[in-house]
């Protein structure tokens, strides 16, 4: 039996995306995985829930971002761009969408205990205020190495009420986050974890795309509005783990008309120790708890992946990414270091914004690709930059 997502496509009842996906999860966390696949879409799809979630959404978070046209960089590249303002949500990027979606989820579920973990802090952030603003308690895993790298977030955190347990294993970063946190979640089972991307078993990375998929509903609607059509010719968007870029495409899945390019963190360069280009460098393995293109050495040990931005330097990618990849749905293209920052202070000056360092990566793609001056170019603006002015003045001249 297959569960609609929307008519572009099909995720399995197991959640396979074609060979991708799955739930490869230790016996300790069935009962409570199995708990949220057999709920998810009921609570999700009752008239009561979305009341509630869109309301949230419009007057909390203060969607509809708009959709706003970059008449400088437009001019600039020879084509029409428009700028998907994910960077002007509540705490400043698109991960709120999920976070008050999924805690207002573990409410109806009857869960008063939150966890998840956090890399650059932005889903820490937005989990603790989701669970600030619906009075549950809350738990994040932070690796250390981050904990030191993103103290503004941290302080944010524990202002919002939010308790930070350090994951000092491995090399003390996002992937040993999600290790603790899966370990804690298996020893407190009356927790709900909020897994922050379109990753992890099923049905998390279906739970996360239907979440941000509000971002390309908009998309459609604002379109239309301004164009008189639907379908813009391109959509980029940056992708970590991929929910930003699964949100943006979703309702574009599947329709011929809209090419959709997904752009990842090459750090020094694909061909270097220093990348996070998953889909580039990777082979297919199983990555906490998902079947999918991960980084890993021969012995199918997970590499340490690496990118300038904190939010972008996870060694796997979502499932639904690896399935669009392999069957051309959607495309993939990376962005150095370099070429990140340089489009994001190109940005800056052009049209005044200071886009977060994962967001630049996408704009980096406009000297990729050739556009025609009558096509219609979406970016998808993740997030906002305050976090990352100490690495741009770094590097500003
Ligand atoms: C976390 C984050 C990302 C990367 O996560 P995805 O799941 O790939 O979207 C991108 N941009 C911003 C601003 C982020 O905070």
């Amino acid at each position: 039996m297959q569960t609609q997502l929307n008519k572009g496509y099909n995720i399995t009842e197991n959640g396979y995306y074609g060979d991708f996906g799955g739930a490869y999860i230790p016996e300790l966390l069935y009962k409570n995985l199995k708990e949220l696949t057999d709920n998810y879409l009921k609570i999700t799809e009752d008239e009561d829930f979305k009341k509630q979630l869109n309301l949230l959404l419009h007057d909390y978070v203060g969607r509809p971002t708009p959709l706003y046209f970059a008449k400088n960089l437009s001019k600039k590249y020879n084509a029409k761009i428009y700028l998907k303002r994910e960077d002007l949500n509540h705490t400043g990027s698109h991960k709120i969408n999920n976070a008050l979606g999924q805690a207002l989820l573990a409410k109806k579920l009857g869960k008063q205990k939150i966890i998840a973990e956090t890399g650059a802090g932005q889903h820490g952030v937005a989990t603790a205020t989701a669970c600030a603003l619906l009075g549950l308690d809350c738990t994040i895993f932070m690796g250390e190495v981050d904990i030191e790298r993103q103290a503004p977030n941290v302080s944010r955190i524990k202002m919002l009420g939010a308790k930070i347990i350090p994951a000092c294993s491995g090399t003390k970063t996002l992937k040993d986050a999600t290790n603790e946190a899966i370990r804690y979640w298996i020893n407190n089972t009356d927790s709900y974890y909020i897994i922050g991307s379109v990753v992890g078993p099923h049905p998390y990375p279906d739970l996360v795309t239907r979440f941000q998929s509000i971002i390309s509903k908009e998309i459609k609607k604002q379109l239309y509005e301004l164009e008189g059509k639907e379908n813009p010719d391109y959509i980029l968007a940056c992708i970590g783990g991929g929910s930003n870029a699964a949100g943006a495409f979703c309702d574009f899945i599947g329709n011929s008309k809209v090419k959709l390019i997904g752009i990842e963190a090459e750090g020094k360069g694909k061909h270097t120790q220093h990348t996070a280009s998953t889909l580039q460098v990777g082979s297919v393995g199983i990555i906490h708890g998902s079947k999918t293109f991960l980084m890993q050495n021969d012995d199918g040990q997970i590499t340490e992946p690496y990118s300038i931005s904190a939010g972008l330097d996870y060694p796997g990618i979502g499932p639904l990414h690896a399935y669009l990849n392999e069957t051309e749905l959607a495309s993939y293209l990376s962005a150095t270091d370099e070429e990140a920052l340089k489009a994001a202070f190109e940005l800056m000056k052009l049209e005044g914004i200071i886009p977060a360092l994962e967001s630049a990566h996408a704009f980096a793609a406009l000297n990729k690709i050739k556009f025609k001056p009558e096509e219609i170019v979406i970016i998808n603006l993740s997030g906002r930059g305050d976090k990352d002015l100490d690495t741009y003045l770094k590097y500003y001249n």
